[in-house]
């Protein structure tokens, strides 16, 4: 089934999208039968679980850290990630900046906006994304690639249009001012039930997760 459901979702991408496979709680065999049908990147949530799967499959796909990131776990995810798509904060960004100069690595990162403006969740305010973004591109060992977004959960795909369509206003607005040391090539939106939405709004970056591996029992 997974080598279908990846194939079908390959099949109808544009050249230019690339797929991530969120793997959240998936086994190695799974996220392996992915990889064998083409996907190319993997999206971790928690970094043991990523850890596990990284040991056995290795840097034969790129990683993408697509989850809440806690401070006392950046050390470990810097090893293994090759871009982070989820900073929010110049602290977040610091201790990153700090972990990769230790390990001589650059860091790709996208900064997460909150495009639904919900106070729970994670995520940088729209109308602060500048802001963080001219501070973050200040750490040398970190390099803004684009920009990310959840968007409120929705039963209808059509209603996550105007959040992914108010993210895609900022990365065009922040590529326009052309700030140093950002490079804003990635806008990475849409998930199993609005990817091709996000897509028509602009997305060069879809996270698939139930429409490659099915329903999760939890988390
Ligand atoms: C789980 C997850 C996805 C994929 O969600 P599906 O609805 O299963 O496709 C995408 N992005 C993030 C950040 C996730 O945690």
């Amino acid at each position: 089934m997974i080598k279908e459901n990846v194939k079908q979702i390959l099949e109808k991408l544009p050249k230019d999208v690339f797929l991530v496979a969120a793997a959240k709680t998936r086994t190695i065999e799974e996220i392996l039968e992915a990889i064998d049908a083409g996907v190319k990147i993997i999206g971790e949530n928690y970094i043991q679980e990523a850890i596990n799967v990284f040991e056995a499959i290795g840097e034969k796909v790129k990683w993408h850290f697509i989850g809440k990131l806690q401070k006392n776990k950046i050390k470990k995810a810097v090893k293994i990630f090759d871009m982070i798509e989820t900073v929010d904060s110049v602290k977040l960004a610091r201790e990153i900046d700090k972990r990769c100069n230790e390990i001589n690595k650059i860091m790709a990162v996208l900064i997460e906006i909150n495009s639904g403006r919900e106070p729970q969740k994670s995520g940088v305010l729209p109308e602060d994304a500048e802001k963080l973004i001219e501070e973050v591109s200040d750490f040398p060992n970190i390099r803004v690639m684009g920009l990310m977004t959840m968007g409120p959960f929705a039963g209808n795909p059509e209603d996550a249009r105007p959040y992914f369509k108010e993210t895609k206003k900022i990365f065009d607005k922040i590529r326009e001012i052309d700030l140093p040391n950002v490079e804003m090539r990635y806008l990475s939106m849409g998930m199993t039930n609005s990817y091709q939405i996000a897509i028509e709004e602009g997305a060069n970056i879809i996270r698939i997760g139930t429409k490659i591996f099915g329903l999760r029992d939890y988390k």
